[in-house]
């Protein structure tokens, strides 16, 4: 756009504004012009646009005025996290001159850009969660993968080497921004589903972020190390750009030193479970499926951490759940440790109550934008360490002896800051007020005079008056010429040698001494002596401070991690758990399991127990069958979360569980929840179950939830069947699997195929109705109860008695006789069982004849309407007869 601007004709105002947005061309350009941060032609359209702010014009030389817009400076930040978080770039343009000193034009520079992934502001910041920054080079089928948290401190890189894998870290981390090299884009990754689903801005970087020698110098030069083997990265190759890039950007974009960013961690991918962004939503680890509340997902029940640093590990934790047995016991170890003295852990919990985010506040520290609150708030929170490390130090398993060592009590740095600052300073840091009375001579001398000037001037008239014997002597002020001796002409002769005249008045002369001009100074200057010193002390403290970062990013990650354990034991002992025994072998075995969340949620006790015993020979697959409601879907959901919990190194909601360690969890559950991404749920259904047989190992547990639900009846059961045989197969995949099915022809399969074995939810009949027992037991149910249940939900009698009508019509329908046949059949033979089915179906639209009737009815989500919108859909069927 501004290439066909003709720059010579601007104004040059606007010349120099357009050689800047040139520089800063995927970015809005906040231009700073006085009280207003200004954005001109496109960038004013877009604004105006997306925040709804009024277009005007401004003279720009050329005929018609340039489309701008504004924001008064100090209200900025809410326009630009608003603009970030639709998922732009906002370079802000300062004046770096005093415009009251500048000749001609005021200089003006870009002083910082932000981004998504490289936001500091607090409003746009959730405390509970990391707000990462993914920087990715794809090469040859390899991804080098870096992510960093500005905001934070933290910074890892790994590499993987397929899309999928790349995905999953992703998926682990859901960056809010990722950068990329252009063949990123052709990698096989969508990236406009990473966008539409997960929110990820994804700009590519020109070429030469991505060179490797310069990627490799700005390494060693930001850690100051020679080599990278100093950092312990040298064998990641790719690795190493990704991270050299993400550094090159965070230059380019912050324009600091980044010091708090002091380290790089390399990670192993495969060192955590893996878990896809279906999976992860289903199982609800952090938010819900509905209404992406965290109440109702698993962290909501275990997260009762004190501290914003705790809350973000815990997250991370259930993001990436360990698969190393001894590092999971480790961690369940010092649980249990917790657990023994719980007086003790609840009194850390109470230390670490008053405990600001350290790693955001150092962060802020580093970046020289924390306020002197701020450093107050770390410093009370630092007071808190020696309280914690002391009763730490008694405690014996290995994490937490390793807690206790990494924990410096910081006492050097609290008292720093509590010897410097005031107890309460103020907001602002250049009107004074900051620092404590003794820390610096200076300053108090500079208070003093403030105050005590009045008296000093009184005492020197008293002083004067005595040594000259002029009796009228007089201190007056006045705003051209300061303070003076005023000598009224009688007294004129008793002036001093040392008395210098400086103004005459019709009947007096007014004279300075030396002595009077130091006071003068002294009082006049103070004030601005004072404030600028004390903002200078202040940036000395911050900066002494800022330089212990590494100290305090070390010690802020104990804090979290210890904050994580405590909570984890308190959640534990309070909802009952158990220590799970960690198994590599591949057997699952829970007695009693519970359901996490939902037994949060239904009344006390209320929750029934299951067992789940799976193993890696006679019992891969269980298939598990009841009618809807019965508890199928919570009961598979609990054996994943258990499983997940157990990995995170948590207790899980059992009487007993022996968990052989899983590498992914895959889950698929019924359709239905994926209306907003526009695709049919029958495809999407399908393209996860590609995705589950493609990668599940024998190492996984798979949950899948009524598979063929969302195609005809046939065709269904029929890739269900397909999918049993393919996972049950011990050479292609052999996973453990909870596969739960409407399709009661699958029971078929027990003693067909070995390691699959049949289980359902029992139910009870009383008369007509039914009753949920929500026990699993042996052997598959041979009623789906479609009716009762559909009675139970409200359905009026006149339509379930027709209902059961066309039941009795269709009973032992040809399904049963076609799965028959399928059991010895040829391919041949399964064409026309399916022709046969098709025409059972013609049947059933015959007797109702209305096609659109039944089509509406077969397309109801049963298991997620509640009796009121039941009736009303049927009150508008009814109509339709
Ligand atoms: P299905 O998948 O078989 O249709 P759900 O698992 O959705 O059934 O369970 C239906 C409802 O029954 C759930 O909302 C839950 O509140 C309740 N429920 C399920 N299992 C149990 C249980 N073991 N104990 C108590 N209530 C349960």
């Amino acid at each position: 756009e501004n290439t066909t601007i003709d720059i010579k004709k601007l104004s040059p105002m606007m010349a120099e504004y357009v050689k800047t947005k040139q520089q800063y061309k995927d970015c809005i350009l906040f231009y700073r012009l006085g009280d207003f941060y200004e954005m001109f032609f496109e960038d004013a359209l877009t604004v105006t646009k997306e925040l709804e702010i009024t277009l005007t014009g401004k003279d720009c030389g050329l005929e018609e005025r340039a489309p701008m817009c504004g924001v008064p400076f100090h209200a900025a930040e809410t326009y630009i996290n608003r603009l970030i978080e639709k998922g732009y770039k906002v370079a802000i343009c300062e004046q770096v001159e005093d415009p009251k000193k500048a000749k001609g034009l005021v200089k003006r520079e870009v002083i910082r850009v932000v981004t998504p992934g490289t936001t500091l502001d607090a409003a746009s910041l959730d405390e509970s969660k990391n707000n990462y920054l993914m920087s990715i080079v794809s090469m040859e089928d390899h991804f080098g993968c870096a992510i960093a948290d500005i905001s934070t401190g933290d910074c890892f890189l790994t590499e993987v080497d397929k899309p999928q894998k790349l995905l999953d870290e992703i998926n682990k981390f859901v960056p809010a921004e990722i950068i990329c090299n252009d063949a990123f884009f052709m990698s096989g990754v969508d990236t406009d589903d990473l966008k539409n689903r997960l929110g990820i801005c994804v700009f590519p970087l020109d070429a030469w972020y991505f060179d490797d020698s310069l990627c490799k110098r700005t390494l060693k030069e930001h850690f100051h190390v020679n080599t990278l083997e100093g950092l312990g990265i040298q064998d990641y190759d790719i690795g190493v750009i990704a991270s050299g890039a993400l550094f090159l950007y965070l230059q380019e974009t912050q324009k600091s030193a980044l010091s708090h960013m002091a380290g790089i961690r390399p990670y192993a991918a495969e060192k955590y479970m893996l878990i896809d962004s279906s999976s992860r939503r289903n199982l609800e680890l952090v938010e819900t499926l509905r209404e992406k509340n965290k109440r109702g997902s698993l962290l909501w029940v275990l997260d009762k951490t004190k501290t914003a640093m705790g809350a973000r590990t815990l997250r991370s934790y259930v993001e990436q759940p360990l698969i190393d047995a001894q590092e999971i016991n480790r961690r369940l170890e010092a649980l249990e440790e917790l657990n023994k003295s719980p007086m003790l852990r609840d009194e850390i919990r109470e230390y670490l109550n008053p405990i600001y985010d350290l790693e955001r506040l150092i962060s802020r520290i580093s970046y020289q934008s924390a306020n002197p609150r701020d450093l107050i708030a770390f410093a009370s929170s630092l007071e808190m360490l020696p309280h914690i490390r002391q009763i730490l130090k008694d405690f014996k398993t290995p994490l937490l002896t390793e807690l206790y060592e990494d924990m410096d009590p910081l006492e050097d740095i609290a008292s720093l800051i509590k010897s410097a600052i005031v107890d309460e300073p103020p907001l602002a840091q250049k009107d004074g007020g900051i620092i404590r009375e003794g820390y610096h001579e200076d300053v108090d001398k500079f208070r003093r005079s403030r105050t005590d000037g009045k008296k000093w001037l009184t005492e020197l008239e008293v002083r004067e008056k005595e040594r000259t014997g002029i009796k009228s002597l007089k201190i007056k002020y006045n705003r051209v010429f300061g303070y003076s001796l005023e000598v009224t002409n009688s007294f004129k002769e008793l002036v001093p040698e040392n008395y210098i005249r400086k103004q005459t008045l019709t009947n007096a002369e007014r004279y300075i001494t030396q002595e009077l001009k130091d006071l003068e100074d002294l009082i006049l200057g103070a004030e601005d002596k004072l404030y600028a010193l004390e903002y200078e002390l202040f940036c000395e403290v911050r900066d002494k401070v800022g330089a212990e970062v590494v100290r305090i990013q070390k010690t802020a990650k104990a804090v979290a991690a210890l904050d994580v354990f405590a909570s984890l034991a308190l959640v534990a002992q309070r909802n009952n758990y158990v220590r799970p025994k960690i198994n590599e072998s591949g057997v699952l075995d829970i007695k009693n399991g519970r359901h996490p969340v939902v037994e949060q949620m239904i009344e006390h006790d209320m929750f029934i127990a299951n067992d789940t015993y799976l193993d890696n020979q006679k019992k891969r697959v269980s298939i598990i069958t009841g009618p809807n409601m019965a508890g199928k879907s919570t009961y598979m959901r609990q054996t994943a979360l258990i499983v997940l919990m157990a990995q995170i190194g948590s207790f899980v909601p059992a009487d007993k569980a022996n968990i052989g360690i899983v590498d992914r969890i895959f889950t698929r559950v019924g359709a239905s929840d994926d209306l907003a991404s526009g695709q049919s749920t029958f495809m999407i259904e399908m393209t996860e179950v590609a995705n589950i047989l493609r990668n599940a190992t024998s190492r996984s547990l798979l949950i899948l939830d009524e598979i063929g639900r969302g195609t005809s009846t046939f065709d269904g059961l029929a890739i269900a069947w397909a999918v049993i045989e393919h996972i049950s197969d011990t050479k292609l995949c052999g996973a453990k699997t909870l596969f739960a099915t409407h399709y009661h022809e699958l029971t078929e399969l027990e003693g067909k195929i070995s390691g699959v074995n049949n289980y359902c939810i029992a139910v009870k009949e009383k008369g007509d109705d039914i009753v949920f027992l929500r026990k699993i037991v042996k052997g598959g149910a041979d009623k789906s109860y479609g009716i009762q249940v559909a009675k139970l939900a409200g359905v009026p009698d006149s339509v379930i008695c027709r209902a059961k009508e066309l039941v009795e019509e269709l009973s032992d329908a040809d399904i049963t006789a076609a799965v028959k046949d399928l059991t010895s059949s040829s391919k041949k033979k399964q064409k026309i069982v399916y022709d046969q089915v098709d025409m059972a179906q013609m049947s059933l639209f015959d007797t109702v004849q209305d096609n659109d009737i039944v089509e509406e009815i077969r397309n109801l989500d049963m298991s997620h309407l509640t009796p009121m919108e039941a009736m009303n859909i049927l009150y508008n069927l009814q109509n339709k007869i």
